[in-house]
């Protein structure tokens, strides 16, 4: 894809360039997942315009990304939702282990997601920790759907998809983003059932969702917090 960066301020924001055929003017997005920007421009207009464009929209661009949720690294101190839950991150560098949960006996801390090893392994370390539980929690939820429906599934992988919370290939390999971990069970519990009816109906009809809502009776309120917080699950874990 066409892209170039932006300078603003301090900052260097990416631009990717979508040319469309029936476009007339150009239009910029902020994208909250990717923290890029999104130009759309009539084809044969010249990469000279768009950045012309950007450039003269750039305190628009830059009043846009004040407003984005500010980014989370899996660091000491930081807080990130695990199964819709706050965890706080704590250090245990002379411990043994890799990742672990602790629920401390004061009530309303909140509970602890502790990590053991060098300093330099932490961000890492919860990264791999939160992917290896989704991967395993989405295969445990794909595995009950399907065999409720007498489905086969190829196999469930977890990526860090930006567009898509999940997807399903024509052979049955079901993908989905790592970063449902971090939602409350039931929409994690929602997406595999989605995918699995996919393996019924390829398309997004009727039937599918009276098949998907038969498998997951928290569709709609799965749906609707997605639409609510899904773009807030991207801004954990950036380096
Ligand atoms: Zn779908």
């Amino acid at each position: 894809m066409e892209a170039f960066e932006l300078r603003a301020g301090d900052a260097i924001i990416p631009v990717g360039l979508r040319r469309v055929a029936g476009a007339k003017r150009f239009t910029l997005r902020v994208r909250s997942a990717t923290r890029d920007v999104m130009l759309t421009m009539p084809r044969r207009s010249s990469i000279a315009s768009a950045r012309e464009f950007a450039e003269r929209h750039v305190a628009w661009i830059q009043a846009r990304f004040g407003r984005l949720p500010k980014p989370v690294r899996f660091e000491p101190g930081a807080v990130v939702p695990v199964r819709g839950e706050g965890h706080l991150i704590v250090h245990r560098p002379d411990q043994r282990g890799a990742v672990w949960i602790e629920s401390p006996a004061d009530e309303l801390a909140p509970p602890r997601l502790c990590v053991a090893g060098g300093a330099e392994f932490v961000v890492r370390r919860v990264r791999d920790y939160l992917r290896r539980e989704a991967a395993r929690e989405l295969r445990l939820a794909v595995g009950i759907h399907a065999t409720a429906i007498a489905v086969t599934v190829a196999s469930v992988g977890v990526r860090d998809t930006t567009s898509r919370w999940g997807s399903c290939s024509a052979i049955g390999a079901l993908n989905f983003s790592w970063r449902l971990i971090m939602a409350p069970p039931f929409v994690l519990n929602y997406l595999a059932a989605h995918e699995v009816a996919h393996r019924v109906h390829l398309d997004h009809s009727a039937r599918f969702w009276a098949l998907t809502q038969r498998l997951a009776p928290d569709t709609d309120r799965a749906e609707a917090w997605l639409k609510a917080h899904g773009a807030e699950l991207h801004r954990y874990g950036a380096d």
